[in-house]
């Protein structure tokens, strides 16, 4: 399997979000020191946040980012691309379109919330 590809899509889709979030954030409160590095924002933004003050589009995004993260975080220990539910490869074209999918095609469907 090519990690380093959905790596780089998974970074890619990392910083769009953080892009987003962050001009959200920007609109509706001036970020002041708070903001220290991209890094920090999505726990800052989990904490300064009650849910109901973002978006539905911004929470979706933020809980995108998490998934996100956490599929970066399966790549570094090796556990990218395989079903958290079946424990088979996740498709290669799933992998593509989503990266960061935790079921295969087959599970998925009964996971609505992953799409
Ligand atoms: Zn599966």
């Amino acid at each position: 399997m090519d990690l380093q590809k959905y790596r780089e899509l998974l970074v890619k889709e990392q910083e769009k979000l953080m892009r987003y979030l962050k001009k959200q954030v920007e609109e509706e409160k001036r970020l002041g020191d708070e903001w220290n590095s991209p890094k920090d924002f999505e726990e800052w933004a989990y904490f300064t946040y009650a849910e109901n003050d973002l978006s539905i589009k911004a929470r979706q995004k933020l809980s995108r980012l998490k998934e996100v993260k956490e599929a970066l975080k399966r790549i570094e220990n090796g556990k990218y691309g395989v079903c958290e539910s079946c424990g088979s490869q996740i498709e290669p074209e799933r992998l593509e379109l989503i990266p960061w999918t935790r079921y295969c095609s087959k599970c998925a469907r009964r996971h609505p919330e992953e799409l």
